[in-house]
């Protein structure tokens, strides 16, 4: 008996088991280490050597999926948060592509929602959609563990009615490892790994997937439920640009209407008191409009101005505006470079309207309108915009007094030199 505990302490793996069990403790794991023969020290030499490659593939694939952690959380939106699974993933698990799809809030229904690859011809894209009972995925949901197909040519040979599968082995596809996605209890989604090598996954990279599983799977609902408020945003933006043009817009003509009008004068009136420009206003009036609606009812009377408005705002350039201040009262502003052609602007204005009558069911009716033009040439002198439109309104009553059909001019704050 004594001499076979001499004997163990005398063999030299003793020393070297030691100093592997030091190294460990050290965070080195020491791959080769001599067993010797076959006997009880070299069976524990084995098992110390399986403690090692079992500790070190642990803490080396633990650190991985820190660092995939620390950056997947980066990402904001789901585009974003599935970029940086695809970015980081290839060290813990093989893949040429990897796809996310959503389910339904009801569950009914699973949706790609993402696709991303290191080839070109992706055919099953986003978009795609199935039911989710009676599909292979609904099996994945009920166990929640993922789910491994190492040979997808078979497996589309054994279920020929499933057209996901045939999509990817057209893509060249030929393994797959399924992961269900799972959010506070909830089923939420599916992450799709794919490799174009036939059996590329075993059930290491099940459990390495489970491993980090809740967090991808915290981190995709989140990055959806941004990615949602950022798209409401958005329709909401547009929707508030839509109630913002309509409520400027005059719902008879289409024209700006008398708010919208008044707010280009305004902008249009700093703007040149700011830069000294010059500014012009054209006011026009339908002559003799109340014998329209008297002769041909108010429905005509309507569409004769409509037509006018139509005619005065074709002729316009885009950068002047037009505006109905109310009933047959229109207004134009005009830009500082044809500021200085208002009262040939007006005419022309006069000119549409007057040489061609509004035809509306079998009357041609001959209209015409007034104008009155203020030119201020130096709108800082001019005291504010209403006193423009004050002074145009005086040009307009000028026009009317001098027999209609015609365009008054008056110029307002001539500049000293
Ligand atoms: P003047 O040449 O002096 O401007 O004569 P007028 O008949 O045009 O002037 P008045 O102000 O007496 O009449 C304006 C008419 O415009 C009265 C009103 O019923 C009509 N009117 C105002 N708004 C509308 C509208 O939206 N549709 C129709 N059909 N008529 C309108
Ligand atoms: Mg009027
Ligand atoms: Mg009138």
């Amino acid at each position: 008996m004594k001499s076979a505990i001499v004997a163990i302490n005398e063999d030299p793996r003793i020393d070297a088991y030691r100093e592997a069990l030091r190294a460990m403790r050290q965070g080195r794991y020491l791959h080769e280490l001599d067993t010797g023969r076959p006997d009880a020290l070299g069976a524990l030499g084995e098992e110390i050597k399986a403690l090692a490659d079992h500790l070190d593939w642990h803490l080396t694939h633990a650190g991985k999926l820190h660092e995939i952690a620390d950056n997947v959380v980066g990402g904001l939106l789901l585009d974003d948060v599935l970029d940086r699974i695809f970015e980081s993933f290839q060290s813990v698990i093989p893949y040429n592509r990897i796809g996310c799809a959503m389910l339904s809030e009801d569950g009914r229904t699973v949706r790609s929602c993402w696709v991303r690859a290191d080839f070109d011809d992706i055919r099953l894209g986003n978009g795609f959609s199935a039911r989710t009972e009676g599909s292979s995925l609904a099996q994945i949901i009920a166990t929640g563990q993922p789910r491994i197909i190492n040979d997808l040519e078979k497996y589309l040979a054994d279920h020929p009615a499933s057209h996901a599968t045939r999509l990817m082995v057209a893509e060249g596809i030929r393994s797959s490892l399924t992961c269900p996605l799972v959010s506070k209890g909830r089923p939420i989604g599916f992450l799709f790994f794919s490799s174009i090598e036939p059996c590329a996954y075993e059930s290491a990279h099940q459990g390495i997937f489970l491993r980090i599983a809740a967090q991808m799977s915290a981190l995709i609902e989140k990055g959806r439920l941004y990615q949602q408020i950022v798209e409401l945003n958005q329709r909401l933006t547009v929707e508030q640009a839509e109630l913002q043009q309509l409520a400027t817009r005059d719902a008879l003509t289409g024209v700006l209407n008398r708010r919208g009008i008044l707010d280009q004068l305004d902008a249009a009136f700093a703007r040149a008191r700011r830069a000294r420009g010059r500014l012009a206003l054209i006011l026009i009036d339908v002559d003799h409009f109340k014998a329209v609606n008297d002769h041909h009812g108010h429905a005509v009377g309507d569409a004769v101005l409509q037509e006018i408005a139509h005619r005065i705002d074709r002729d316009l350039r885009q950068y002047n505006h037009l505006g109905r201040l109310g009933g047959e009262e229109f207004l134009v502003v005009l830009s500082d470079e044809d500021s200085v052609h208002a009262d040939a602007i007006a005419e022309r204005l006069r000119e549409r309207v007057a040489t061609r009558p509004v035809v509306s069911g079998d009357s041609d009716i001959r209209v015409t309108i007034s104008a009155g033009v203020v030119q201020a040439v130096d709108p800082g002198a001019a005291g504010n915009f209403e006193t423009l439109i004050a002074v145009a309104d005086k040009a307009l009553y000028d026009a009317k007094n001098e027999g209609r059909n015609r365009v008054s001019l008056r110029v307002v704050g001539e500049r000293a030199n």
